[in-house]
């Protein structure tokens, strides 16, 4: 039972991420106007918005223009729904942390779609995850020891997420001659180890790579890439950074936290 309101909040934030990542870029507000529909500008009454069920019932049109609503939005909203879901059961029985981690995550995907549509990560986002981040570490049951260690655990994690990003960074511009992750990753992998501490940014970095060169791989193979077309990092990361809050990969020392 409390999975299924667990699963409907995630598709209700998952309605308010998909106005955040029309909008965020845009430089819009998030609450006015209401929802309308891209192509005719017509206000959704509320029936025509409800998550996942509306796109489905009206046949994935709009009901005033009959033009196709792209299925990101029910997919987000699922997405989102299930990860809630996937969350609530990984951290049960530590509701704190849970609605922290499901809070985050949903920035996580916010930030997924906005980088991959526009190459940038709003600042508001990435420092504002940092900032929870370190607010959090008080509860965060991925840093042992007393409140004030959690603090400072959170704090190095910080630390190492910019670090190695930008150590990254700088390597990658060096080696290929080009801009291969931008500071909006920089600040992303800060806002990371400030939820999951050295050890999760360090193993963020990593994963985030082997996801982005199976996409690179894949897409090679499928003849949709040509060697300069650039492929943003940061929904890579958020990936891996979502992956971190259920399992982090054990390199133990010298990472211990
Ligand atoms: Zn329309």
């Amino acid at each position: 039972m409390i999975e299924f309101l667990v699963f409907w909040l995630g598709l209700i934030a998952g309605s308010f991420m998909n106005v955040c990542i029309h909008r965020l870029p845009e430089g819009g507000s998030l609450v006015r106007p209401r929802s309308r529909c891209p192509k005719c500008k017509t206000t959704i009454a509320w029936y025509d918005n409800v998550p996942v069920v509306s796109w489905v019932l009206l046949g994935a049109k709009c009901r005033k223009c009959r033009k196709p609503i792209s299925a990101r939005y029910p997919a987000v909203e699922l997405l989102t729904a299930l990860l809630y879901v996937a969350l609530w059961r990984r951290w049960e029985g530590d509701v704190p942390f849970a609605a922290a981690a499901c809070a985050a995550t949903g920035v996580l995907v916010v930030i997924a779609y906005i980088d991959w549509d526009t190459f940038l990560i709003p600042d508001v986002l990435s420092l504002g995850l940092l900032a929870a981040g370190l607010a959090a570490a008080g509860i965060n049951p991925l840093f042992s020891g007393s409140v004030g260690m959690r603090y400072a655990w959170s704090f190095l994690g910080a630390l190492t997420g910019f670090a190695v990003c930008w150590g990254t960074a700088v390597m990658g511009e060096w080696a290929f001659k080009k801009e291969a992750m931008g500071g909006g990753d920089i600040k992303l992998l800060a806002a990371v180890g400030a939820w999951t501490g050295a050890l999760g940014a360090f193993d963020c970095l990593i994963v985030a790579s082997m996801f982005g060169a199976i996409y690179g791989v894949w897409l090679i193979a499928a003849k949709r890439l040509k060697r300069q077309d650039p492929i943003p990092f940061g929904p890579f990361l958020s990936a891996a950074a979502i992956f971190n809050f259920f399992y982090i990969l054990p390199f133990g020392f010298p990472f211990e936290q």
